[in-house]
């Protein structure tokens, strides 16, 4: 019998305009095993058919200057149950004052990816966005490992972030899934020693229950989210597969809701 918290929050959740909604979904070298659709309705229902009551939305700005239109549909659509984080590209020239700009509104993190904005974590040129970041006291969500099923030179694992880490607080970081698809045990003990929080989205999909005891035997409890990347992957799949690997009830509270609490609202 698994137990469903009804204050679950999931970290890691997209939605796109109805009308490139289907686009979006294919638009990933990824299989789509999640059943929404790609919208906001989509996600809700998902989330309704989870049990889970919030969401942390993580929109993408692919291009240089595209950051209003991208954040603008996230922030002009969001319902109750949805907690919009915004996008910046590495790239936009005034990509720090975006940062500042997002943050003076309210907005509690942003997310950066890696391989869709064709970014190198460690260019000296991103100093000043990454001080920008920490600066603003924001969450910063990364995209790690693969971008769906082809690996790339743009693929980042924990030991990338070692160096970031002189300047982002990585108490305010999230590595999503999990540290990266294909994360080695060597990658997993950076991980679990850098401080740093890692989203569970894709564990599903990622890992063998076998394999996904061990990787939470090795990660610290207090820094673990619960996250399932829909539509791309179903969110009650992967809260079935979590829920089922967690055996203390305790910890499965830290990672379903309190740890995302404390990140996104300062509770204790
Ligand atoms: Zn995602």
């Amino acid at each position: 019998m698994l137990i469903f918290c009804v204050m679950t929050i999931d970290f890691h959740t997209h939605y796109y305009p109805p009308c490139l909604a289907r686009r979006a979904l294919r638009g990933v070298d990824d299989v789509v095993e999640g059943d929404a659709d790609g919208t906001l309705a989509g996600l809700e229902n998902a989330m309704r058919g989870a049990g889970v009551k919030l969401a942390v939305a993580l929109p993408v700005c692919g291009r240089p200057g595209h950051e209003r239109t991208v954040n603008d549909f996230v922030l002009n659509t969001h319902g109750n149950g949805i907690i919009p984080f915004f996008s910046v590209h590495p790239h936009s020239e005034n990509a720090p004052a975006l940062v500042r700009e997002y943050a003076d509104k309210g907005l509690k993190g942003v997310k950066f990816h890696p391989n869709m904005q064709n970014f190198v974590l460690g260019d000296p040129c991103l100093v000043p966005l990454w001080r920008a970041v920490r600066d603003a006291g924001i969450t910063a969500v990364f995209h790690c490992g693969r971008p769906g099923r082809t690996p790339t030179d743009l693929d980042v694992y924990p030991s990338d972030f070692l160096p970031l880490f002189d300047i982002l607080c990585p108490e305010r970081t999230v590595l999503a899934h999990t540290g990266g698809y294909g994360i080695t045990d060597k990658e997993l003990a950076v991980l679990a020693g850098c401080g740093a929080y890692a989203d569970l989205s894709l564990a599903s999909s990622q890992f063998t229950p076998e394999r996904f005891c061990h990787v939470l035997s090795v990660l610290p409890a207090d820094r673990l989210l619960f996250g399932s990347d829909s539509p791309w992957r179903d969110i009650r799949a992967n809260l079935d597969f979590v829920s089922s690997a967690v055996r203390d009830k305790r910890t499965l509270d830290m990672i379903l809701h309190a740890n995302a609490e404390k990140l996104l609202f300062g509770a204790e």
